[in-house]
């Protein structure tokens, strides 16, 4: 019996190098291909009808062995393969949130400044304010015409000819801004979004530029300015992930708080066939503002989506569905901190995770105290802990950082709401919520083998 907890570093003599890196190259390209909520749902629909899931509405009777997903007003997913077991005795979910810290626009966004057009954002989650100037952005998003028509915009990436930025100011001025706090250095109401300064030719108009960006918006996309009343557009990083590091061991690039967990859970989810118990991927929105909303962790989708597959399997009554949530088990499969020798004061280093030690379970989240936290018992620990041993899953413990320090949330408290045991499971994370997020490749593939491992 070892008497000794030793973590063992994943990259020591490691036999599944090739399989890890060629994991972490289909993770850059979903990502690439997926920067918001919305493109996350749409192309995880996409890739789930190649891996035979069907529409839930599709289906009037289900059993097991069948797939099936049902989307959330198009920024969350639900998939599901069901289990040969009673429904009754509860499902294995694994949660994942698919939106991000960004920069949205205000409902009314252009105007003219100084002879500029730019755009009026209001931040999205979380940011270092700072880290979103002088860098280049993308523009995508949705925008609903008065005639119900639907615009989605992307463009602004890598490989286009063009990109955004929010100017930031020279050092040689910035003596005021020296002085202050790095919360206040960069202002809300400053993070504006450059987007033209060649005038309209019309002596008559008062503000040409605006109406000549404007105008260069109607002849790309057919909308104009009220359009931007009922429209949902993100300026995110506009760079592609890449490899990070000259060993190639970590991936570098946005959104990974957390479409890291989303894509392995997903990953995971298509390799389940015939799970004894109903195997479940909830992909959800808003968890970055605090999971409120209709598409956030909060809204009654999950067990509405529940009851609708309780209902397709047996005669329904209300106690079929209580019961299925009460014997459920969920991983929120959502990003921690990671140890990073940058910054070693944050963290406690018994309980930091690292880099290529695996994916990362932390019974509580929260901060001071264990405050907002849904505690994990030891029980549900001891039963992940096994089924990752026994499934040679690389895995660690974890804590946000120390304990006076701050905290933060996930999804499980809202999960272990509706009396499922959950406790929260993801892939470290440096850098989280910059423009540029780090992870590792040997916890995202670990990640992927312990979801699997869970639902199968
Ligand atoms: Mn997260
Ligand atoms: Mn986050």
């Amino acid at each position: 019996m070892d008497l000794f907890y030793k973590k063992e570093n994943g990259w020591k003599d490691c036999d599944e190098k090739d399989k890890i890196f060629d994991f972490a190259e289909g993770y850059k390209k979903f990502l690439d291909s997926a920067k918001t909520e919305r493109e996350f749902a749409k192309k995880t629909v996409e890739e789930a009808e190649k891996q035979g899931f069907k529409p839930l509405d599709s289906f009037t009777k289900l059993s097991a062995g069948d797939k099936v997903y049902r989307v959330n007003r198009g920024k969350g997913v639900m998939l599901v393969v069901i289990g040969s077991e009673d429904i009754e005795n509860g499902s294995n979910i694994v949660g994942a949130h698919i939106d991000s810290p960004r920069l949205d626009l205000k409902p009314s966004p252009v105007y003219e400044d100084s002879e500029m057009a730019l755009f009026k954002t209001h931040y999205y989650g979380g940011i270092k304010k700072y880290q979103w100037t002088a860098i280049p952005l993308a523009m995508h998003g949705t925008v609903v015409k008065n005639n119900g028509e639907t615009v989605e915009i992307a463009f602004g990436d890598e490989g286009d000819d063009i990109a955004f930025t929010i100017t930031d100011l020279l050092p040689h001025l910035a003596d005021e801004q020296y002085k202050k706090t790095v919360g206040k250095a960069i202002e809300g109401e400053a993070l504006n979004i450059l987007i033209g300064s060649i005038p309209l030719d019309d002596e008559e108009e008062k503000e040409p530029v605006k109406a000549a960006v404007l105008q260069i918006l109607n002849d790309k996309f057919g909308i104009c300015e009220e359009d931007f009343l009922s429209a949902e557009i993100e300026f995110v990083p506009n760079y592609n992930m890449k490899d990070i590091g000259l060993d190639r061991s970590f991936v570098g690039g946005a959104g990974q708080d957390d479409r890291v967990c989303a894509y392995t859970s997903l990953q995971a989810i298509f390799e389940i066939t015939k799970p004894s118990k109903t195997a479940v991927c909830l992909l959800v929105d808003k968890e970055e503002i605090g999971s409120m909303g209709v598409t956030g962790m909060m809204s009654r989708f999950f067990e509405n989506t529940m009851a609708e597959i309780c209902a397709k399997i047996k005669p329904y009554n209300d106690l079929v569905l209580r019961r299925c949530l009460s014997n459920s088990t969920c991983l929120s499969a959502d990003v921690c901190a990671m140890h990073d020798p940058n910054y070693p004061s944050v963290l406690e280093k018994n309980n930091a995770a690292k880099a290529g030690y695996g994916v990362a379970i932390m019974k509580y989240t929260g901060a001071r105290g264990k405050s907002g936290a849904s505690d994990a018992s030891a029980e549900l620990m001891g039963k992940i802990r096994k089924i990752f041993n026994d499934a040679g899953v690389l895995w660690q413990v974890a804590e946000l950082g120390k304990i006076d320090l701050g905290g933060g949330g996930t999804i499980s408290q809202y999960v272990a709401n509706l009396d499922i045991d959950t406790v929260d499971c993801g892939v470290p994370v440096l850098s989280m919520h910059s423009p540029y997020e780090v992870t590792s490749k040997m916890d995202i593939y670990n990640a992927y083998k312990g979801y699997k491992a869970f639902m199968k």
